[in-house]
């Protein structure tokens, strides 16, 4: 980290490449020893530079795109477009028209008004598309419990609860240019607790013995497996989460006396999100007696939005002396003007002072994929390090191209 921060500066992003392609075959792997046409779709959202998205492609990945600027670099990375998903809850005539015009594999409606509108848009080209309905079964995890309870109210999917789903299934049935093939169920993020995934296969096989299952033949499970951003965090293994959804799914379905699914997942973070950490160098520190130690570093809300956006919990560590005991407790800050632009509310440091590094681990995942260009920051550069070489695979931003697209 030290030699990369000297070569490439900092803020930067450092992946292990060997664990990203790693993590992606014991993934697939772990679901095709089930049953081996299961997918693993890569939620692209979650870390998109070209780079990851040809590793992907190579390591047998389907691709998740939530939009058309995601489908863009989809296609750019040389992903068949058979193999992309389209998601989104507010896909306009224009996306669902690239959607179509790419040939997407599949799409994933989201509400009435887009099926009428992909209907419509797909039959002026002369097409019929295959879609998966996203369904919201109803079951609330949060990261170490879930709750099975109404989820009537969100901005994603048709609810099982209340017949919207039902009212998807007939609408999809219904379009001439649709072609309904299953379901689609994300019953959320950073789950540790997966049960909760057997909760919803439950759910799901009930709702697809009531809609008949002959045009329901795929049963997509999301992403949402959690990863670990601090020492406490214990989330279950790859293999154990593939288990259990396939054992989940299989059962449910067996259970109900309907064949078998093809399963598919779209795990996004537990690929990625901990092969990544960034690496800051230390602008200044400040001592407010008797209140606290603010260290500030060179990036911030521009490249780590996690913290700001909903709280999200990381530890430090200081690339120079890993093995230095911590013997302070301060607030790791961002360069940006925004009080709330702390990436570290109460970390634990050997000593800190100007100039030096510091690594935030498991800043994989939604990290630079959220940057912005906030108080004229460019955007920072992204490492690949395989077997201790490194390949710079998206270089820093320029401040000329901070006013590129200014007319
Ligand atoms: C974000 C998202 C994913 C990936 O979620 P992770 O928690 O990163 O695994 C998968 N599917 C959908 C529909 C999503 O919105």
């Amino acid at each position: 980290m030290v030699a990369l921060a000297e070569e490439f500066g900092t803020p930067l992003v450092i992946y292990d490449g060997g664990l990203l392609r790693d993590t992606m075959r014991r993934y697939v792997q772990a679901f095709r020893a089930h049953d081996p046409n299961a997918e693993v779709i890569y939620a692209s959202k979650a870390f998109w530079a070209q780079a990851l998205l040809r590793m992907a492609h190579e390591e047998g990945l389907r691709m998740d795109v939530a939009s058309g600027g995601e489908l863009y670099m989809a296609l750019h990375a040389g992903f068949p477009p058979g193999k992309i998903v389209m998601h989104g809850n507010a896909k306009d005539a224009r996306e669902i028209g690239e959607a179509l015009d790419a040939q997407v594999g599949l799409i994933v409606v989201d509400s009435l008004d887009e099926i009428c509108l992909l209907d419509e848009i797909a039959g002026e080209r002369g097409r019929v598309q295959d879609v998966l309905i996203r369904v919201t079964p109803g079951v609330k995890p949060s990261t170490h419990a879930y709750i099975s309870t109404g989820q009537l109210d969100s901005k994603f999917g048709f609810s099982l609860e209340g017949g919207l789903a039902a009212a998807a299934v007939a609408a999809c049935r219904q379009a001439a240019n649709v072609n309904l093939v299953g379901l689609h169920c994300h019953i959320g993020s950073q789950i540790f607790e997966i049960g909760a995934y057997r909760v919803a296969a439950q759910l799901l096989a009930e709702f697809v013995k009531e809609q008949g299952h002959d045009d329901l033949s795929i049963m997509d499970m999301g992403g949402g497996l959690g990863i670990a951003y601090t020492r406490g965090d214990e989330p279950p293994p790859v293999e154990e989460y593939a288990d259990l959804v396939m054992e989940s799914v299989l059962a449910e379905w067996d259970a109900a006396g309907l064949p078998r699914p093809r399963v598919m997942v779209e795990p996004g973070r537990s690929i990625v999100g901990r092969a990544g950490v960034t690496v800051y160098r230390v602008t200044g520190t400040k001592d407010i007696p008797g209140v606290r130690k603010y260290v500030a570093v060179d990036g911030g809300m521009s490249d780590l939005m996690r913290p700001m956006l909903y709280g999200a919990v990381y530890e430090a560590l200081l690339p120079e002396r890993p093995e230095a005991e911590a013997t302070e407790s301060l607030r790791l800050v961002g360069k940006h003007c925004e009080s709330g632009d702390v990436l570290i509310q109460e970390a634990e440091l050997p000593p800190v002072q100007r100039g030096d590094l510091v690594c935030l681990p498991a800043t994989g995942a939604y990290g630079v994929a959220m940057a912005s260009n906030y108080n004229g920051v460019t955007r920072p550069a992204v490492v690949f390090v395989d077997d201790g070489r490194p390949t710079l695979v998206v270089r820093r931003e320029t401040y000329a191209e901070l006013v590129a697209r200014d007319l």
